[in-house]
């Protein structure tokens, strides 16, 4: 209810400022705190986060278990990146690393882009690829690794593809950041493919060329770049993350 024309002006004033998507609301904070700048080109440093780990298995299916393929496909990331890229693991065995402290690590570097690792569990019919993005500098690419991971799984099915998502890990870093899924436990094709380390240095090269991709070109040849979204900082109590 409105009460007061004081009231109403304030409206019309938040009105005016969500069409106005450079300005940040309140006036809190610099713009490219949300990521609303151009994908990143040349960079020389990748964070790899590998999800989960410790007492934190993630998912569980198909006799496959998250936290231990999503570092296999880290190291073997960090083997193709090396030496053209320095490469810095959020954790290298299995530890409980707190999503807060991967953001933490990844802000160390501000020139870097981070990726983290992840496996899905979902429907058994649903397989492939999906990824992760929420800033305006991390949707080419997003973009380029959806399309290298897809090339590399031979049944996708049902999957979300390409995702636009406020997560912790797509939201709170100071850099371009994505999240992969790279496959579903839960489908059987996906999980036998899983579980062999031809595969999962094929996800590891398909995300190494977008990387290469990226650095090379920044956003050329990605379309136009999206609206920024103005949103907090996400918390423990979100989605998964
Ligand atoms: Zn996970």
């Amino acid at each position: 209810m409105l009460r007061s024309p004081l009231a109403l002006s304030a409206l019309l004033l938040l009105g005016l400022c969500s069409c106005q998507t450079n300005l940040v609301p309140g006036g809190r904070g610099h713009a490219s705190e949300y990521g609303n700048q151009p994908g990143p080109r040349g960079f020389r440093t990748v964070v790899v986060d590998a999800g989960h780990g410790g007492r934190d298995s993630g998912a569980r299916a198909n006799r496959q278990t998250e936290k231990t393929l999503a570092l296999d496909i880290a190291k073997h990331l960090k083997a193709e990146l090396e030496p053209d890229f320095r490469v810095i693991l959020t954790r290298s065995d299995d530890r409980f690393v707190e999503l807060d402290q991967r953001v933490v690590i990844a802000n160390r570097y501000p020139d870097a882009v981070l990726v983290s690792i992840h496996l899905n569990h979902g429907r058994r019919w649903r397989s492939g690829p999906e990824t992760y993005w929420w800033r305006v500098d991390s949707y080419s690419l997003a973009q380029r690794l959806q399309r290298h991971l897809t090339a590399a799984c031979p049944h996708e099915h049902g999957h979300a593809g390409l995702v636009r998502r406020r997560l912790r890990l797509t939201r709170n870093p100071h850099i371009p950041c994505v999240l992969l899924e790279c496959g579903y436990l839960t489908s059987r094709k996906d999980a036998a493919l899983l579980a062999t380390n031809t595969y999962r240095d094929r996800l590891a090269t398909a995300i190494a060329r977008a990387l290469r991709e990226q650095r090379l070109a920044g956003d050329a040849g990605m379309g136009p770049l999206p609206a920024p979204i103005f949103a907090p900082p996400s918390r423990a109590g979100d989605a998964r993350g």
